[in-house]
């Protein structure tokens, strides 16, 4: 390490970019497999992947030399022309998802705005002139001004009105209120929503729920839209969380873990809406691009030969096992849930110092919707490193139910 890197303050500051995050005063250097180093050299174990993002962890020996390979031969040439490897990762897609189509973006907002328009183009190719979509309480679908109106946060939402209209919003796992939020209404053309909700503090849907969701649209010829963006990808120890209940759905958006760190996000589509988008219909100058696509393309090859999905599954409910025999019953903890590498600790009350406190005993960890402590790690950690996730976390846990 050079002595300016040594000499940089402990408290960065950033006058200069704009102040969206609510930043912890930690400037990150590099990482290593699950761990990670500030320039200050402080080391750290990291279960938040960059918000599911870093599904190999950093610097993956795989990886690393197929994205150098990359740039140096081509990151972007437009969709003029064919790009071969989109070719091959939509295929990849398509074969593990048993749906057909795929168009390709930068992130998960684009993502989930592709798969808006698709559902109000199918109503509208149906006749359907003010289309309708189905959205949950506590969804996060992005920051866009029609991805912010699906999301159900008004805190999101506070400031950028008038939202985009054609919602209709219901609770989570009750079928009766979609039913009845539904019944006689003409107009909706579509169910929108994240198999586990991510950013709204880690709410699986019922697998119940999901099949009853998948039987209403099929039965009133609407279109099912999983948000897999989170969720998806392998985290849950499926490629995608909703396989879990067997169903396929007709449109799911994919970003985050996709391209283990290259940005890119799909919307991989079934028959029902695989045809919707004609030439001129959508499209976005950076999606699909030679760098992204075979960080897709690496990322699921080095997945499938390192066993990256039964390693989720397996390390995930270890983890999710030793959190529960130590937290459950305690006062101060309302629930341990999630699925594989997605897990989440509700607390009683309002948790966000432990964000802090975790980054100042090594570990790197979020908390979303106020009071759940989020672990996303990357689908490389072993049972050993979870061990040690665990080993910071729990004391921290009662420390704070302790105050
Ligand atoms: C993160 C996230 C998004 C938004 O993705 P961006 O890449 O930040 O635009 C959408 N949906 C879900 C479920 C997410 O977790």
């Amino acid at each position: 390490m050079n002595a300016a890197v040594s000499a940089a303050p402990t408290v960065p500051s950033s006058p200069h970019v704009m102040n969206t995050y609510g930043r912890l005063p930690i400037a990150m250097s590099y990482g290593r497999g699950v761990r990670v180093w500030d320039v200050n050299g402080k080391e750290y174990l990291d279960a938040l992947a960059g918000i599911a993002v870093n599904t190999l962890g950093h610097g993956h020996p795989k990886l690393v030399p197929a994205l150098q390979d990359q740039v140096a031969k081509m990151m972007h040439c437009c969709n003029y022309y064919h790009v071969p490897d989109q070719e091959r990762l939509a295929q990849m897609l398509v074969e593990r998802s048993g749906m057909t189509n795929v168009f390709f973006c930068s992130s998960g907002l684009e993502a989930n705005e592709a798969a808006l328009k698709l559902a109000r183009k199918y109503g509208h190719d149906k006749g359907i002139e003010r289309p309708e979509i189905v959205v949950y309480e506590k969804a996060f679908h992005g920051r866009s001004i029609a991805t912010l109106s699906a999301t159900g946060n008004a805190r999101i939402q506070a400031g950028f009105g008038p939202l985009v209209e054609g919602f209709i919003r219901v609770p989570v796992n009750d079928i009766d209120a979609l039913k009845k939020a539904t019944a006689g209404n003409p107009n909706v053309v579509a169910v929108f929503f994240e198999t586990i909700q991510g950013e709204g503090g880690v709410n699986p849907m019922r697998v119940q729920y999901l099949r009853d969701v998948r039987a209403l649209c099929d039965e009133q010829d609407w279109l099912l839209m999983i948000d897999e963006v989170q969720c998806g990808m392998g985290r849950t120890g499926k490629w995608f969380a909703h396989q879990w209940a067997g169903i396929v759905p007709d449109v799911m958006p994919l970003a985050k873990g996709l391209g283990s760190g290259v940005p890119i996000g799909a919307v991989v589509a079934g028959p029902k809406a695989a045809t919707i988008f004609q030439p001129g219909n959508h499209g976005t100058t950076f999606g699909g691009n030679p760098l992204a696509m075979r960080a897709g393309v690496e990322t699921i090859r080095i997945m499938e030969e390192d066993g990256l999905l039964d390693n989720a599954a397996r390390v995930g409910l270890h983890l999710q096992t030793r959190l529960l025999t130590s937290l459950l019953g305690k006062p101060g903890v309302k629930e341990v849930r999630g699925q594989g590498l997605m897990i989440g600790i509700e607390l009683a009350k309002p948790c966000g110092v432990i964000t802090q406190r975790a980054a100042d005993a090594g570990l790197l960890l979020s908390v979303t919707a106020d009071s759940v402590i989020r672990l996303v790690p990357p689908l490389i950690m072993t049972i050993a490193e979870a061990d040690e996730v665990a080993a910071i976390l729990l004391p921290l846990i009662e420390a704070f139910l302790a105050e």
